[in-house]
């Protein structure tokens, strides 16, 4: 996890800064919509997930809206907000924790007290059990997690509700229990001689509360990035086979590493009966991957490793394992985030990094090590379109709330859902017990 960055590291590393003097004529370059230069708050009305990657995502119907924030808050510069942030903070002192992911921009990351991934976040939260407000700059499914790991008396809250995941709203509940249900029917409920259960569910952090809840009930665990191999290995442990919700390619590429075939790991579409297989390819599955997907990582190429190379023969290629696989075998490396900020804080000057995730966190690396040249393998600015939703304007509605006694946006989880949650929570914990985890399909 890092700590805050400077102001003047912030200047140079701004994808949203980036993206305005693009829009202008004032960079070279491109971006993946001219509606990215149009502030966030355009979009809370309008349906979709809004600029950026996943802009052309089915978002499900149900998903939470953001009311629209007072003028004030929409009209303000970026440097009038900077400071009523940091007054509001200044005011709220030890109540108040704010959590910034590594894909939030950096007008935003800079007022975080901690920044790291989702479940180093959540767990940062922990260090704070005296704060009545955790404020969680990142999305949905993240703030949900923090909720669990917290105390009952402290708020979470998500500066802009609007800020969900595309690719989490790609298993929603009723479709995970269907599809339950039909594995059931066909696997049964008997363990075997060794007395592993037919079917393990395995949820990637990245995903609802009620999912990770579904694992919870059925014998399952949660995973992240950084230890899906070993969760696999947990599960293998004590079941034949394993879903796997809802990234296909954090699956499949843990999966391939451990040497289980292709043809084991079928895909199940939602909404097709048999999940779009038939019962001879699921009974002799390992892995069944559902059919979700991030849209940020899903923009990376072989090409684009291969460009790489020819313009820079000694790159280091590095890419996160929510790619699809064919970027995953071309790579030097592929791992976490976390693995890949540790990767290039631990290699020796000089070195070249072509780096395939979040364009936020890569132009932050290359402004934090300029002793490296580090680039994204896209080179086309097309930021996490909601990360990119919260803006400073909605960081100081909801602290300013605060500071008033009001709780904007808090994000809640049922207890009935919150127990089992917490259960598959436990299960990863005591599975990976170093925390760290290890680096996930690296080659
Ligand atoms: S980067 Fe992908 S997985 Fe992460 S929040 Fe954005 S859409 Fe979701």
């Amino acid at each position: 996890m890092n700590a805050p960055i400077s102001t003047d590291v912030r200047e140079t590393a701004s994808v949203a800064r980036s993206i305005q003097l693009i829009s202008t004529g004032k960079q070279t370059g491109s971006t993946c919509g001219p509606e990215l230069a149009r502030p966030t708050w355009n979009f809370d009305t309008a349906p979709g997930y809004g600029p950026g990657a996943s802009t052309a995502d089915a978002i499900p119907g149900d998903a939470p809206q953001q009311v629209p924030i007072p003028a004030e808050y929409r009209e303000a510069s970026d440097e009038v907000l900077a400071d009523r942030i940091r007054a509001a903070k200044a005011t709220l002192g030890d109540k108040l924790v704010i959590l910034g992911h590594f894909y939030q921009r950096d007008e935003v990351v800079q007022h975080a007290d901690y920044v790291g991934d989702s479940f180093q976040l959540a767990n940062a939260a922990l260090a704070h059990p005296n704060a009545e407000a955790i404020v969680f700059c990142g999305v949905h499914f993240m703030a949900e997690t923090a909720d669990l790991l917290s105390g009952p008396e402290q708020a979470v809250i998500l500066p802009n509700l609007a800020a969900g995941c595309s690719m989490a709203d790609m298993a929603n509940i009723e479709q995970v229990e269907d599809a339950w249900a039909e594995l059931t029917e066909i696997y049964g409920h008997e363990p075997d001689a060794d007395g592993r259960a037919p079917l393990i569910p395995v949820t990637y952090m990245n995903s609802s509360a009620a999912i990770k809840a579904f694992c919870g009930r059925n014998g399952g665990i949660v995973c992240t990035s950084s230890n899906a191999a070993r969760v696999l290995e947990w599960a293998f442990e004590r079941g034949q086979r394993v879903i796997f919700f809802p990234d296909q390619h954090l699956g499949r590429n843990t999966a391939k590493a451990m040497g289980i075939s292709l043809e084991q790991m079928p895909l199940w579409r939602p909404n097709l009966p048999l999940g779009g297989n038939t019962e001879d390819v699921l009974n002799d599955a390992k892995v069944i991957l559902w059919n979700g997907f991030c849209s940020v990582h899903k923009r990376f190429t072989v090409a684009q490793i291969e460009r790489a190379r020819a313009e820079h023969p000694n790159v280091r290629v590095i890419v996160h394992p929510e790619c699809p696989m064919p970027v995953v075998d071309a790579a030097d490396e592929a791992g976490s985030t976390d693995y890949i900020r540790k990767a290039v804080e631990a290699a020796p000057d000089g070195t070249v990094f072509a780096i395939g995730t979040e364009i936020n966190l890569v132009q932050r690396l290359a402004a934090e090590y300029p002793q490296h040249t580090i680039f994204c393998l896209d080179d086309v600015v097309c930021p996490c379109s909601t990360m990119y939703r919260i803006h400073p304007g909605y960081l100081a509605w909801v602290l300013e709330g605060l500071v008033d006694g009001v709780v904007r946006n808090q994000i809640t989880v049922d207890a009935s859902v919150a127990e089992p949650a917490r259960v598959a929570l436990e299960r990863m914990l005591a599975a990976t017990p170093s925390g760290a985890g290890t680096k996930s399909a690296a080659r």
